[in-house]
């Protein structure tokens, strides 16, 4: 096989688009020139629909948990009482990140391979007497493929207490609706690899004027991810505090543009449609999925191994086909792998997968499936065009 062509379905990094990845080499220019300002400001704003915020979002160099970082660090008081909801291992990330901060953490834990409802977030709210200073929610769970209903929690959030509403969208901003004044999201975070469709190495924090107050006031120690810095630096000359990633943010401006010519609106489509093809699809060769349809993500999808296809699958989808899925996580490490299916990849991508996945099942197991969950994925797919 040719062994350039890679295909990448890891629920993060994902692949790149060609003209991104022209855009960053672009010469390297000085982030104290006037040029810097320009296109940073082009980014922070250029971002704000797909942040659904009010504010330019701010942009960090590091990987998505340096953004999840800075949320935590920025607000948190040692003793301060925070929730986190916790349905898998980026919630339990959120949580252990709270507790170095030395917040005083309860945890919400739902089910993995479940999204948190509205009743159980009412309730763990309601059991705790004292003031709750930000409630921490994951967007897309990663490590279980699940979506979890981030306006009807942010409406719980804020009839019941006066916390901070904080979520981390990593894997799904850029691939998912959000407007962060209607659903009362205070902080919102994401990172480049996942469904912006840009290597690693960029953090984004997207903040209202409510969690700019707290992050002002807060009395916590913290240098790199003070917040405060990069919003006085984006304030005063459109630039950052340390020197930037300045050629992912050329890229970054590429999928602006990318976003903008698409339509942002058919981004979101093109997710949904994706979503529903790797289902069906998996569906109609009785592979079983971990979650239910209603808690599904459509930029990820888990796929049950333990009680379905042989663990050895994701190997053999390497070493067969150089398709690279995901593993299981922490407590479900062996129980599932996951499809990314998010950025830059289409209705074709999906394709490639579901057909490996049939001729690995055929080595693995015997099963005779070939062609049957391209089919059905070919007609999910006819019912769009
Ligand atoms: C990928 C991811 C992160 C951040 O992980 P990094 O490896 O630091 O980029 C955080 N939260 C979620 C939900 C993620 O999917």
């Amino acid at each position: 096989m040719l062994l350039d062509q890679q295909y990448l379905f890891a629920p993060g990094p994902t692949p790149i688009p060609d003209r991104v990845k022209a855009a960053m080499n672009q010469p390297m220019i000085a982030h104290r020139s006037q040029e810097f300002p320009k296109l940073l400001e082009d980014v922070a704003t250029r971002l704000m629909p797909v942040f659904g915020s009010e504010n330019p979002v701010t942009v960090l160099s590091g990987s998505g948990t340096s953004a999840l970082e800075a949320a935590a660090a920025n607000v948190i008081e040692e003793n301060d009482v925070v929730v986190v909801v916790v349905a898998g291992a980026f919630g339990d990330r959120f949580a252990s990140i709270c507790e170095t901060f030395g917040a005083n953490v309860h945890r919400l834990n739902i089910e993995w391979g479940a999204a948190c409802t509205p009743e159980q977030l009412e309730e763990c709210l309601q059991s705790i007497p004292k003031e709750i200073k930000a409630v921490f929610v994951t967007y897309c769970e990663t490590s279980t493929g699940v979506l979890n209903p981030i306006k009807a929690l942010g409406e719980v959030v804020k009839r019941f207490t006066n916390a901070l509403y904080i979520v981390d969208g990593v894997s799904c901003i850029g691939a998912v609706p959000v407007d962060m004044k209607e659903w009362k999201i205070d902080i919102l975070v994401s990172g480049s690899q996942k469904a912006l469709m840009l290597p690693p190495g960029l953090a984004f924090v997207a903040m209202n004027d409510e969690a700019r107050a707290v992050i002002r006031n807060c009395k916590a120690k913290r240098f790199y991810l003070d917040l405060n810095r990069y919003l006085a630096s984006y304030e005063t000359d459109k630039s950052t505090p340390f020197t930037p990633a300045v050629s992912l943010i050329y890229g970054a401006q590429e999928v602006c543009r990318m976003f903008e010519e698409e339509g942002f609106e058919n981004v979101i489509k093109r997710h949904l449609l994706l979503k529903e093809m790797v289902r069906e699809g998996l569906r109609a060769i009785e592979v079983p999925l971990l979650t239910s349809d209603e808690d599904a993500s459509p930029t990820v999808t888990a796929v049950r191994t333990i009680d379905g296809p042989s663990k050895q699958i994701k190997k053999l989808l390497k070493d067969k086909f150089a398709i690279t899925v995901g593993g299981g996580q922490k407590k479900l490490k062996g129980e599932i792998f996951r499809i990314g299916h998010m950025g830059y990849c289409t209705p074709f991508d999906v394709i490639k997968v579901l057909g490996s996945i049939e001729m690995t099942l055929k080595f693995l197991e015997g099963k005779d499936v070939l062609g049957i969950a391209v089919k059905r994925a070919e007609e999910v797919w006819m019912e769009h065009v």
